[in-house]
């Protein structure tokens, strides 16, 4: 059952809004509201003690559910997974979007959705302990949020992405992922989608087809293959043991894989969490949903993806300077290292 969007935007009254940074064309979320929310990782990084908003039994001081999905997995539990408004959004649907041209400035107010996906009744629990059904659910619950938001005009895309870990930025221990909704375009997504146009312009392919026919071709940086999957340690990897997880079949629209292929998604994702676990230890990570934003649906030359970057190392002055990333780790490198403890494992 899910509440209507402007159910929930009617609510609250917002002082969020976007910026867009002088001289280039980025956009800063300015969200007051975000500073008081809960430090539950920072305190105590594994308590199982602290009072756990997410938790089944603590469901009373969330905000009101939007909506609900079962799994055979936890037969028991009140919901297999549970999607609620964020309690300390970063963005919230107001009833009108306005730009605000100021002189030298522009900004829009705070026009977007956030929301949180709890994405098991059980507090500690994590996606590579998750057995693949329950985690293709917790991908299908992101194709239904995603299909709700994309209802409202006001918004032109959907980020749906997971911090794993204090230091990939979570702030509660409980599994859970998130969905923002923004009325433009993010820049990275959106430098992408550029990429793909060109190279499709120029060539007639698309350009992440063309780079699983490669890299299965050469292997070296294959990590693995399933029917519907494969995992690659990208050519050009920003942290050390990045990994693109992609569908082999080509679609742009998230929305349209059907969930035979969510399946095999899930089952290449926890087997990478479980190599990266072996190779590095419990490590934090962030994972991105890279798919065509809404006004862009049925272009031909864009690929879905996730994009998973383990938080080994820190971004820092040079990152922050230049947008490069300086990784010692070369993608050849990790992807034989995480091959070679699947083959032991196999
Ligand atoms: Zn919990
Ligand atoms: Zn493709
Ligand atoms: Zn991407």
């Amino acid at each position: 059952m899910a509440n209507s969007v402007a159910e929930r935007s009617l609510s609250h009254n917002s002082s969020s809004s976007l910026r867009k940074r002088l001289l280039v064309d980025e956009w800063v979320v300015i969200a007051p509201d975000r500073a008081a929310r809960p430090r539950q990782l920072e305190l105590s990084p594994s308590s199982s003690d602290d009072f756990c908003p997410f938790c089944p039994d603590n469901a009373q001081v969330t905000p009101p559910t939007i909506e609900t999905w079962d799994s055979p997995v936890f037969p028991d539990a009140p919901w297999g997974v549970r999607a609620v408004a964020n309690k300390f959004p970063a963005l919230r649907v107001e009833p009108e979007l306005s730009t605000e041209p100021d002189g030298l400035y522009e900004s829009i107010s705070g026009v977007g959705a956030h929301e949180v996906l709890i994405e098991a009744p059980e507090h500690h629990t994590r996606w590579r302990a998750l057995p693949a059904e329950h985690l293709a659910i917790v991908l299908g619950a992101w194709q239904d949020r995603m299909a709700d938001l994309r209802r409202d005009k006001r918004l032109r895309s959907v980020l749906a992405f997971k911090n794993h870990g204090a230091r990939a930025g979570a702030t509660l221990g409980h599994i859970h992922s998130q969905l923002i909704g923004l009325p433009l375009v993010p820049t990275r997504l959106r430098r992408e989608l550029d990429g793909a146009r060109d190279y499709f312009q120029n060539t007639g392919l698309c350009a992440i087809c063309e780079m699983i026919a490669r890299e299965r071709s050469t292997g070296d940086r294959l990590i693995l293959e399933n029917e519907a999957a494969v995992a690659i340690a990208p050519f050009g990897s920003r942290t050390a043991f990045e990994t693109w997880i992609l569908p082999r079949s080509h679609r742009g629209d998230y929305l349209s894989s059907p969930r035979s292929e969510l399946l095999s998604i899930a089952e290449i994702t926890t087997t990478v969490l479980d190599l990266w676990r072996r190779a590095l230890g419990e490590v934090a990570y962030n994972l991105i949903l890279h798919c065509l934003p809404f006004d862009l649906l049925g272009e031909p030359y864009y690929h879905w993806h996730l994009e998973m970057l383990p938080r080994t190392g820190q971004v820092a002055g040079f990152e922050w300077g230049s947008n490069m990333y300086i990784n010692a780790t070369p993608s050849e490198v990790a992807a034989r290292h995480l091959r070679k403890l699947a083959d032991h494992s196999a």
